[in-house]
């Protein structure tokens, strides 16, 4: 700054200029910017401004103190909003009335909402009621503000209000709002104002200016309140963002039937069809959409229920309004839109814009739809769609065939099955759920508090709300399956029960709840496997146009390694062989394997191996015809295969015929004080030549049969694990070539083959030039690469990990997303010395990093040719390597 020119602390929309657009979304934040860009591509929108984030961030920096020059600024963006309304803040015969909103970057439910009607105070009410010609909505008004104003200004209990509208309904012998008049809610403003004054020791304040200043002061302190902080710790975002605060002229969805206000999608949320989508209530202010306390009604007559009346009906020119507001904004945004808006004696105004939350389904749809319809480019599409919530796509749903008690039915708010223990409150779904627990979250209604239990939560139930009530909008943008506003249901928290139609189900008691139909039931219902829509398949096919790294995956089971295939897998990039002998059948040959003590003993026993290891990775060459398999042999920590009890220990010693006691020795001679880093990997091909021998033959025997069954021959790439010397893979590998000369010559057939190894030491990685000599191709095991990298356990990270993740140590599980820093330094060594040697050697990665959208796009970055993860986590690792193709970062977004 120098000097000359002052900070710019408030921009202007609609009023005069519109001094901001929606690319300023960290300035304004989202619901300022857009409100500057519907202003500027001339929707309907009320005039007023924006206080940047960069006040609230000045206001921390600055012990809760507002900048110099903000006061002035604010006063004449007011001044030019009242030029544009013709209506004066403050002013007893024509009051200007504003809305105070906050508006972070990206949404953020849990800070300070909204402030309306402010500007009313007990001059001014008259004022409205003459202008309206309504006296009755004027001090309905008028109540509304010092209720909203009380509660989260002034921090005043909401019951207190409650209990006063109780008590003059209660005189009048009403039930009802509508059924109170003017002079009823003259008095409810009365006994409101005697609550605030009891409640803060001051009157309620009646210049409009004080008012103003109170609501942004609560706006920027909401940033810091423990809902806020909790949400933006969920959501990774940073705390000096800061937010803003919109203050907007007041119109009134409350003055009448001619009245309304809704908030609506400009496509379905949940399935991404390509209608308008959404709910209003005539003669309502905005928040009584989202409270979910009177049933809102649908905007299409083809989305009504019998008995709804919708939009489309009562106010057809409205309606026609909003659906060309809808064209324009799809136009302009190139995105699906959640919209609020007001409509005052028919006259449609625009409140909010922004690009709407939706479930991965309809993200999906949405994407593909808009690329066909021109809208956007197909790259654009794939750039889209977050790989990580492809996982939602891929859950299971109910089987319908199973058995199931209903319990009850609501919206079918957010769609996927889940099963789990009842729980009535956030806090105890947030402790059950630390224990490992199931639990599904039943609420009344869900408020910010809950964002937390409703993380933990596999599902979340509530039994009132509509589609865009609370419960319902987090849980789509969390993945949650949820129904909502199962009124027929009943909560009671004292009793913990939860009950319909005499059937009562306790808290701890399992339920099921289906969030694509909306159905409850009781027990558990088994559930079946996702089916894929036409969409999923089309974009995936996109993303394979755009992606250049191979996508494999890991399985050694038929069943994983077909659900792969048709996930699309191009291949096996590795197969666990020592998950292939925990078998009841086989375990006991391999125990006698491990125990014998030489090897004659251990060649009967892997004589009883060979022909089920042989037959396995036929079915396996079967189901990957014409595709890589890579098949590593065995890395047993032996501990996980040590008899353990004394039967077991009985059970071995008896097939080996040997005494139990000289067995019970053994095992104590094999036993390790760090297993992890013990007779594992290719040490153990190395000291018991024979395992590997085996292994090898089993390979060759069946890529020979498979190959000649089918014509289509497997490419079996064989991996020796855990090696850090080269000659440690050159023996190896001698033993691996030996025996397939030996098959070859016995078959009088051929396959090609090749011979490589994991690299997860740190030695192998830093002498990788080395092993190259002799190594075809590399896989990074990254879960044992960061064990050794950070000479932290697998086994026992678990224990303190959360803390350094807490405290940011690490911002996040190197075991889950791998360390670009250190872990990855290694691989980059390792890629670069190992193309050093052997410029086209074959690099891929098949640590649980091979499934991690930012670890993909890491591999991207280095030059792997493919990654290779679990058959569930293959569509994630397309689409995610496609976006690394496109240079996305493979970050979490939020929409
Ligand atoms: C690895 O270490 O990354 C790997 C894939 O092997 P495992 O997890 O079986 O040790
Ligand atoms: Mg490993």
């Amino acid at each position: 700054m120098d000097g000359t020119t002052a900070t710019k602390w408030v921009y202007s929309f609609g009023a005069g200029a519109n001094e901001g657009r929606a690319g300023m979304r960290n300035l304004l934040g989202g619901k300022g910017a857009n409100l500057a860009e519907m202003a500027s591509i001339g929707l309907p929108v009320p005039p007023g401004f924006t206080i940047t984030t960069e006040v609230c961030t000045a206001f921390y920096a600055n012990d809760r103190k507002y900048p110099s020059g903000l006061e002035k600024q604010v006063k004449d963006a007011l001044a030019a909003v009242e030029q544009t309304t013709g209506f004066r803040f403050g002013d007893p015969a024509n009051p200007l009335l504003v809305s105070v909103r906050s508006g972070a970057r990206v949404s953020m439910p849990g800070m300070m909402d909204t402030v309306l009607n402010l500007g009313l105070n007990d001059a001014t009410v008259d004022g409205l009621a003459r202008k309206s010609g309504d006296a009755r909505f004027a001090w309905d008004s008028y109540r509304r503000f010092i209720q909203m104003f009380g509660g989260v200004v002034l921090d005043v209990d909401h019951h207190r209000f409650e209990e006063i509208i109780d008590e003059v309904k209660h005189e009048k012998l009403v039930t009802e709002d509508t059924a109170l008049t003017a002079e009823d809610w003259q008095r409810v403003v009365s006994g409101y104002k005697k609550v605030v004054e009891d409640a803060t020791g001051k009157p309620f304040p009646q210049d409009p200016w004080d008012q103003l200043w109170a609501a942004v002061g609560a706006v920027f302190g909401s940033w810091m309140n423990q809902r806020a902080i909790t949400y933006r710790r969920l959501h990774d975002i940073p705390a000096d963002w800061g937010t803003a605060v919109n203050v907007q002229a007041m119109v009134f969805g409350n003055m009448g039937e001619d009245c309304a206000t809704g908030v609506c999608f400009t496509r379905d949320p949940s399935t991404g069809t390509n209608l308008l989508y959404g709910e209003f209530l005539v003669n309502a202010q905005g928040e009584d959409v989202v409270a979910g306390i009177r049933t809102p009604q649908p905007l299409s007559k083809a989305s009504a229920k019998p008995g709804e009346v919708s939009m489309e009906e009562v106010m057809p020119e409205v309606y026609a309004e909003l659906m060309r507001v809808r064209g324009v904004l799809e136009t302009h945004y190139r995105d699906m839109q959640d919209i609020e808006f007001t409509v005052q004696q028919r006259r449609l105004y625009m409140l909010q814009t922004r690009n709407g939350k939706r479930t991965a389904a309809a993200s999906l749809c949405i994407a593909v739809d808009m690329a066909n319809e021109g809208l956007i480019e197909r790259e654009e599409a794939v750039r889209r769609v977050n790989p990580a919530s492809l996982d939602q796509l891929l859950h299971p749903t109910l089987d319908p065939s199973a058995k199931r008690t209903p319990l009850g039915k609501g919206l079918p708010a957010s769609p996927g099955a889940a099963c789990g223990a009842v729980v009535f409150s956030a806090e105890e779904a947030e402790a059950r759920a630390q224990k490992g627990e199931s639990v599904i979250l039943v609420r009344i209604e869900t408020s910010p508090e809950d964002i937390a239990g409703m993380h933990a939560a596999k599902g979340i139930l509530t039994t009132r709300g509509g589609m865009t009530s609370h419960a319902a909008v987090v849980a789509r943008g969390m993945g949650r399956p949820c129904v909502a506003g199962a009124g027929g249901l009943a909560v009671d928290y004292t009793s913990q029960t939860l009950s319909a139609g005499g059937q009562v189900v306790r808290g701890g008691e399992t339920i099921t709840i289906d969030g694509a139909t909306g159905e409850v039931f009781v027990g558990s219902v088994p559930m079946i496997e996702p089916q894929l829509s036409d969409e999923f398949a089309t974009l995936m096919g996109w993303a394979d146009e755009i992606r250049t790294l191979k996508v494999r995956t890991n399985a050694e089971t038929p069943l994983d390694a077909d659900t792969a295939r048709k996930f699309g897998a191009e291949g096996i990039g590795l197969c666990r062989t020592e998950h292939m002998f925990f078998d009841a059948e086989r375990i006991l040959a391999v125990r006698e394997m491990i125990m014998a003590d030489d090897a004659e003993g251990r060649r009967r026993a892997i004589g009883k191996l060979l022909p089920h290891q042989r037959k396995d990775f036929v079915e396996l060459f079967r189901i990957m015809a014409g595709l890589p398999v890579t098949i590593r042999l065995l890395d047993p920590p032996l501990h996980e295969f040590l008899p353990h009890s004394e039967e077991e220990i009985a059970e071995v010693a008896a097939s080996i015929g040997a005494e139990a006691e000289a067995m019970a020795r053994r095992v104590a001679d094999l036993s390790e004080a760090n297993p992890m880093l013990g007779h594992r990997g290719c040490r153990l091909g190395i000291s018991y030549p024979e395992i590997y021998e085996m292994q090898a033959r089993a390979i060759f025997e069946a890529a020979l049969e498979v190959a000649k069954e089918t014509g289509k021959a497997p490419i079996p790439e064989i991996m020796i694990p855990l090696v850090g010397m080269k000659k440690e893979l050159e023996i190896t590998r001698a033993q691996v070539d030996r025996m397939a000369e030996a098959v070859f010559a016995e078959k009088g057939a051929k396959v090609e083959y090749s011979v490589g190894t994991m690299i997860e030491l740190p030695r192998a990685a830093l002498t990788a030039d080395r092993i190259a000599d002799v190594a075809d191709f590399f896989s990074f095991g990254t879960n044992d690469l960061t064990q050794t990298v950070f000479g932290l356990s697998r086994d026992d990270a678990g224990k303190f990990l959360p803390a350094y993740l807490e405290q940011g140590i690490l911002a996040k599980d190197p075991f889950v997303s791998l360390d670009r820093e250190g872990v990855g330094a290694m691989v980059k060594i390792a890629v670069e010395k190992g193309r050093a040697t052997k410029p086209d050697i074959k690099l891929g990665i098949c640590g649980e990093h091979g499934g991690d959208p930012a670890s993909i796009a890491f591999c991207q970055e280095v030059g792997l040719d493919y990654v290779s993860c679990s058959p569930y986590r293959v569509p994630v690792a397309r689409l995610a390597a496609a976006q690394a193709a496109l240079g996305v970062g493979g970050v979490d977004r939020t929409a």
